[in-house]
């Protein structure tokens, strides 16, 4: 048996640059891993199958879940006539704007890769990844990087200053389909992702604070003003910086102070159950 870390990322930065004629949205944006993980344990099965079991009743425990499609595919592809069951420890918050189900495709991607002796590239894995969604490529990788395109084109950057990462996830899952449904491409305020990449290249943690935004954010706070509330109450308690990620409606907010950190973590749990106090990961799988 083989056990792998599928980590959660968090948006620094997130842009929609245009809407393209195949229906998806071309977007820029700064994607990190923190060190909030799920664990996928890989059996090798005698026979020519995928089997499918996860911690939570309603992640989807078929084909529909995606990491059932990671080992599809890459069975498909590679013509392998060998069988797995995949079992999802899951502790990502699900439909959170953390890349839950990419991280866990992108983690079978990886395990497979090596369990079933493949020999395939990150890049090559990362192109079979795109096939299931298009935040899988980055989660393949890790690290730290601007994604472009669909989110497949991936420049790889240092990571952020080390700093604790206060996760806040109210009790509702939002559509990143709905969330891009409303999206008006010609009436937004880009981030300067520029100038994020630069506070980050330059190890300037205020500068990163201060530039973390999301285009999407507006979006989700008119239709859960819940999730707007968290992100000032994260102000009120010290956050040096803070923002959603993704389609939300996970909030984050960043601190170097351990003091602040716990003091952010204890009037956060106040009102929200699911808090989650994490460090960045910082560095890319190799
Ligand atoms: P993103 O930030 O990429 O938009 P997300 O964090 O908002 O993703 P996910 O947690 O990936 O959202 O879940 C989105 C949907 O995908 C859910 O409706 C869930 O049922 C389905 N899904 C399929 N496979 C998985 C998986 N392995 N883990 C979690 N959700 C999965």
């Amino acid at each position: 048996m083989k056990v792998v870390k599928a980590p959660a990322k968090i948006n620094l930065t997130l842009d929609v640059v245009r809407k393209r004629d195949d229906g998806f949205h071309d977007v820029e944006m700064i994607m990190t891993t923190i060190d909030l993980a799920d664990r996928i344990h890989l059996t090798p099965l005698h026979t020519n199958r995928i089997m499918i079991d996860v911690t939570k009743g309603y992640v989807p425990n078929n084909e529909n879940n995606l990491a059932y499609q990671a080992a599809q595919k890459l069975k498909e592809r590679l013509g392998i006539n060998k069988g797995v069951s995949i079992f999802i420890d899951k502790q990502i918050p699900v439909s959170a704007g953390l890349a839950g189900g990419s991280t866990d495709a992108a983690a079978v991607l990886r395990g497979l890769n090596d369990m079933w002796g493949l020999g395939l590239t990150m890049e090559e894995l990362a192109e079979i990844g795109l096939e299931i969604g298009s935040d899988v490529p980055f989660c393949v990788h890790g690290g730290t990087a601007v994604a472009r395109g669909r989110g497949e084109q991936l420049e790889f950057i240092d990571s952020p200053p080390p700093c604790w990462v206060v996760l806040a996830k109210p009790p509702i899952g939002v559509s990143t389909k709905e969330v891009y449904q409303r999206i008006k491409v010609d009436q937004l305020t880009h981030p300067k992702t520029d100038v994020m990449v630069q506070a980050i290249e330059s190890e300037n943690f205020k500068q990163v604070c201060d530039h973390l935004e999301n285009v999407m954010e507006s979006i989700t706070f008119n239709m859960h003003p819940e999730v707007r509330k968290i992100k000032e109450r994260m102000k009120q308690f010290g956050a040096d910086g803070a923002v959603m990620s993704g389609s939300g409606p996970t909030v984050f907010a960043l601190t170097q102070n351990d003091s602040k950190a716990e003091r952010l973590y204890n009037g956060l749990k106040g009102f929200v159950e699911q808090v989650y106090p994490v460090r960045l990961l910082g560095k890319k799988h190799t």
